[in-house]
């Protein structure tokens, strides 16, 4: 073992996690599961136990789980491997040079923290919206806190208008439905999700929307709100209203680097890490959704992402644990497929691989209850969409992954012009 953490002295101040989501926790995890024993601490701004984000647009906002369950693990679990958490406390500054943390303390002072190593995963927060928000009735979910607000606005029954159809934008129109609300979905893009999935997916998945009863307007930007104290409602860019007296912003994510803006660290778009997610010192690295990398796939050209997927900022968090105990080359480059789902109206979306192009599909069931659509890369299968079809995304990834010939696919493709006007008239 020849990482940083590896070849430290005793009262060496060893290393400090910023940040308490999945990418913090699974890098405190994976430091203790590989056998580090040194000093842990976890620095995180929220005063909560780490907790998971995904079911605070679903399951708490239909009132499936309660705002407050979704933790990871009590306690007792962080106090059993020797972590210290800080939690409710936000940090400032890095000085990289001496190696030290500054935090803000609940009384308005700093406090400084020294390192020997330090990992980055201040994650991102919310988008909002360019024009003025009237002070009550616009949400944004992201937080506990963001999540339990909205319920309980939810539950009042308002009309609820969502701006952006991405994933969160979605799931919240979903979780909105589900408690039998009136819900206008407004998107800027020709079509929702293309920029993730592709135009044709994007349309097909949009589709779930209409289907649910959910107005979609794609192709319109919001100019303004309306309502002095409370919204009253969405200005288009066409000049036209949408009534709402609750509005939910899910316009993309800002990652959370501003505090480093005096450090030295290279930023752009979030904090630029090297392929090993090393931020220009081998002992400051990042993770999770706030940092980009050159990320690579089999046979392919690395190009720099920033991921805002769950299941990419634990592994990075994994990663970054295993090039500080065993070193850059024994963990290797960190290289990822970009794995994302999402749970809305009642299907399960899955995809992984490069889905920003246009898709063929294999299987569709004429009320979308079922798909699966592959991607091509070249003369390769680059990547995989499925709804409710897990079996079938496990293959297909796995073949993605190997880099496997679109040939291999390619004789099962459907035309999905002819499915489209079929699943549309059923
Ligand atoms: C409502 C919702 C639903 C989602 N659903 C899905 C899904 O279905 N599938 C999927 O793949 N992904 C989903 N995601 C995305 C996924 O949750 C994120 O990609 C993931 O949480 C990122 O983890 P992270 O640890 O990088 O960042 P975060 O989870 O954002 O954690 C970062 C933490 O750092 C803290 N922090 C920020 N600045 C500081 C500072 N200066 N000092 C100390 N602490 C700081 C923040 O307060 C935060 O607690 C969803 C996200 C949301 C918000």
């Amino acid at each position: 073992m020849t990482g940083v953490l590896t070849t430290l002295r005793a009262g060496d101040p060893g290393l400090v996690v910023v940040g308490g989501g999945i990418a913090g926790l699974r890098t405190v995890q994976t430091v203790r599961s590989a056998g580090y024993t040194g000093r842990v601490t976890v620095v995180a701004a929220e005063r909560h136990l780490p907790y998971d984000r995904p079911p605070l647009s679903k399951q708490v906002l239909t009132g499936e789980l309660a705002p407050e369950a979704p933790v990871y693990h009590g306690a007792e679990y962080f106090a059993d491997l020797g972590i210290d958490l800080m939690l409710g406390q936000q940090a400032r500054r890095l000085d990289v040079e001496r190696r030290v943390l500054h935090v803000g303390d609940a009384g308005g002072g700093e406090l400084t923290v020294p390192y020997s190593a330090v990992v980055i995963a201040t994650g991102a927060r919310p988008r909002r919206l360019p024009c003025a928000e009237p002070p009550e009735g616009v949400h944004v979910v992201r937080t506990v806190e963001d999540a339990a607000g909205l319920r309980a606005e939810l539950l009042t029954g308002p009309q609820v208008a969502v701006v952006g159809a991405g994933f969160i934008g979605a799931e919240v129109a979903s979780s909105a439905r589900a408690l039998g609300l009136d819900v206008t979905v407004i998107e800027s893009a020709a079509s929702p999700l293309a920029r993730a999935i592709g135009q044709s997916m994007g349309d097909l998945l949009g589709g779930l929307h209409a289907r649910n009863g959910v107005r979609l307007v794609c192709g319109r930007g919001v100019t303004g709100l309306h309502g002095t104290d409370r919204v009253e409602g969405l200005l288009l860019d066409d000049g036209t209203s949408v009534a709402a007296d609750l509005v939910v912003v899910g316009v993309g994510v800002v990652p959370d680097v501003e505090w480093l803006a005096d450090s030295g660290l290279p930023l752009d778009d979030g904090v630029a890490c090297d392929e090993y997610l090393r931020a220009g010192r081998s002992e400051v690295l990042g993770a999770g959704d706030a940092v980009s990398w050159p990320n690579r796939s089999p046979g392919r050209d690395a190009y720099r992402t920033r991921s805002q997927q769950w299941t990419t900022a634990g592994d990075q968090g994994r990663h970054v644990a295993e090039v500080l105990v065993y070193g850059a080359d024994a963990a290797g480059p960190f290289e990822h497929d970009l794995y994302f789902w999402s749970d809305q109206y009642g299907v399960k979306i899955q995809g992984a691989g490069l889905l920003n192009r246009d898709a063929a599909l294999l299987e569709l069931r004429p009320d979308r209850s079922r798909l699966v659509a592959a991607y091509r890369d070249a003369d390769r299968l680059g990547g995989v969409l499925t709804v409710n079809h897990p079996k079938e995304f496990r293959r297909l990834r796995a073949l993605a992954a190997a880099g496997a010939p679109w040939s291999q696919i390619a004789p099962r493709e459907m035309s999905l012009a002819d499915d489209l006007s079929g699943g549309d008239a059923a």
